[in-house]
């Protein structure tokens, strides 16, 4: 089965990530031993989005989300090492700046989508204002509740425009989360990653999974679906993201334009006579 089929929400699934094994890894029985595969797909990959690009018509919007230490970060180095970084963009999204907050949830997210050709990848994005904000009671329920269909209305119009849309939950469990957390404390690298809130939002976690069973129930659509993604192991995450994306470009049967020049001509002028 396609990994396209296999991760996929499907219009009208009551998503339940408790029911989703965070630690599933396929027939994979290690990293070691899927590596080719890997490295296959990311091969694939870096053709497909020269493919994207020489086409011209249109763009791939990737959109990440997941809690603290779900992955994020190592999915952009793992998808974005194997493009083209001209025809590449990542954007993250923070808390928002006293700018955006006086715009609409969309405004910062619309600036920072792909243009024809090109890939964007988020890191985070307008789902945080159905995700964080519920949580922690930002705005009322009475607005955030609304945003599911704004959310959906968006996504379609940039669909309707030839984005392509793929969207991706991290799935973890609590306990890898904390094993992260701590390994983080060990490794000099990391370090800086750590805060004390990323510790107090675990208390929240119960509130986060329902906000993403919510979002991810009522924002996956034929057209800007979302995928559930087991990733408790990093590189099994890594395998089906790029897998995901691979499925889907090569769908679309994307043409190189035809030279527009004549290569013969070309050929007889500049290069035939090499003696001279
Ligand atoms: P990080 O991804 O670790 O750099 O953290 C970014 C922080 O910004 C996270 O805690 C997000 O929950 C928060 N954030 C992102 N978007 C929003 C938003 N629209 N409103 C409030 N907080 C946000
Ligand atoms: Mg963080």
């Amino acid at each position: 089965m396609r990994y396209i089929d296999r991760f996929q929400v499907h219009q009208g699934d009551k998503v339940r990530l408790k029911d989703i094994d965070p630690g599933f890894k396929d027939h994979h029985e290690s990293h070691k031993k899927a590596a080719d595969e890997i490295e296959r797909d990311r091969d694939k990959l870096r053709a497909l989005q020269a493919r994207l690009y020489a086409d011209g018509r249109c763009s791939l919007l990737i959109c990440l989300q997941g809690l603290d230490a779900g992955g994020k970060d190592g999915t952009i180095s793992h998808i974005l090492g194997a493009m083209n970084p001209q025809g590449c963009r990542v954007t993250g999204f923070r808390q928002p700046s006293t700018e955006e907050a006086a715009h609409d949830f969309l405004w910062r997210v619309h600036q920072a989508t792909p243009p024809r050709g090109q890939v964007a990848i988020f890191n985070r994005s307008h789902y945080e204002d159905v995700l964080v904000v519920r949580v922690h009671k930002l705005v009322p329920q009475a607005v955030w509740s609304r945003r599911y269909d704004r959310i959906n209305d968006f996504e379609k119009e940039l669909v309707d425009g030839n984005t392509h849309i793929l969207k991706f939950y991290l799935h973890i469990s609590k306990k890898e989360q904390l094993t992260r957390f701590e390994a983080r404390l060990d490794d000099p690298m990391k370090q800086w990653k750590i805060s004390e809130s990323d510790y107090k939002e675990r208390e929240f976690w119960g509130d986060y999974m329902t906000a993403y069973e919510e979002a991810l129930s009522r924002c996956t659509t034929p057209h800007a679906p979302w995928f559930i993604i087991p990733s408790d192991h990093k590189w099994f995450r890594n395998l089906a993201i790029a897998r995901i994306v691979v499925e889907h470009l090569e769908a679309l049967d994307m043409k190189l334009p035809k030279p527009s020049v004549d290569l013969g001509h070309i050929r007889r002028e500049y290069h035939a006579a090499k003696a001279g």
